[in-house]
């Protein structure tokens, strides 16, 4: 961004337009809850990504360990927003396990902590199907804990644990005066949507897991962030068993530098990668330096997003 020239007075104008421009900055923030999949990785939670804007977050997936990171996130990273009691308005990419065992803590653990209102999840179809029957398995919960209404104020707004569970198709999803959210469909083992968040000063755009596929170039274009699924050759190179699922359903290294290229986003983020912190919890996995490694064909800025990462 160009300062703009200030003739008079221009140190304290500089200033004060450099202090809002930085405000303005902040304003929409991605927050990496979980960056891991499916294995039980102590450093790496199951997915779950927040995009903050203006102080209201915004989730996209619920892994394991969700609701915890959202709060580590407001202790470690000072991101208030991401109170549990905050979290409100929920996409989903698909209905695998790694992307959706946080879902009671989700409805539940808020609204124990007073969370008033509904939670909204848009998703694909038979997430109406998966929400009534965790509401169902959690019955005597609710019942029990809204007979006590003095209980953390629980029982006064029962409506605090109820959902909202709004299947999608591609388009605009949703839209408040924060954000605009457009949802595509992603080539992956069942139904599939990635995200395009669009803010004031950000456009975000979340892959979910999925084949390279046209319409998240498309959705990118140039988008400021590119939160993009992985898989590293040495990794696939000792699992056989798992190399024609993920030609079919997941993406490697060098299928995502070639999408990127075209992508053209400000900045890639990788996350749901075959990746491991640490030796000791998984030595068949690649380390982060492999996978940059692995995407050195990429010439633009390309990071391996860990947990609690603030982008
Ligand atoms: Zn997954
Ligand atoms: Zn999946």
């Amino acid at each position: 961004m160009l300062a703009p020239y200030f003739p008079r007075g221009g140190a304290v104008l500089a200033l004060v337009w450099l202090a809002l421009t930085t405000v303005a900055h902040a304003e929409t923030q991605v927050v990496l809850l979980g960056t891991g999949n499916p294995p039980a990785d102590p450093d790496r939670s199951g997915p779950a990504t927040a995009i903050v804007v203006n102080g209201t977050p915004y989730l996209v997936d619920f892994g394991a360990g969700v609701v915890r990171r959202a709060k580590s996130a407001v202790v470690e990273r000072g991101v208030a927003a991401l109170d549990p009691v905050k979290l409100r308005v929920v996409f989903l990419t698909h209905l695998h396990s790694d992307h959706t065992v946080g879902y009671p803590d989700l409805i539940l653990t808020p609204w124990v902590l007073g969370r008033r209102v509904p939670l909204e999840v848009y998703g694909p179809r038979g997430i109406r199907h998966m929400t009534e029957h965790v509401l169902e398995a959690y019955s005597a919960d609710f019942e029990t804990r809204k007979k006590d209404r003095g209980l953390f104020s629980v029982g006064a707004f029962p409506e605090g644990h109820a959902v909202n569970a709004h299947e999608i198709e591609p388009g605009i999803i949703y839209k408040d005066a924060n954000v605009t959210v457009t949802a595509f469909a992603t080539p992956h083992a069942m139904e599939s949507y990635g995200y395009r968040f669009e803010t004031a000063d950000r456009s975000i755009v979340i892959s979910g897991d999925t084949n390279p596929a046209q319409a998240t170039i498309d959705a990118c274009r140039g988008c400021d962030v590119l939160i993009h699924e992985v898989l590293t050759h040495e990794w696939l190179a000792k699992r056989p068993d798992f190399q024609a699922y993920a030609a079919r359903f997941h993406t490697t290294t060098t299928q995502l530098t070639e999408l990127a290229k075209q992508a053209k986003p400000g900045l890639l983020i990788l996350y749901h990668a075959s990746l491991s912190l640490r030796p000791a919890v998984d030595a068949e996995r690649s380390s982060p330096a492999r996978l940059l490694q692995e995407m050195s064909g990429y010439p633009g800025h390309v990071v391996v997003g860990r947990d609690l990462d603030v982008y």
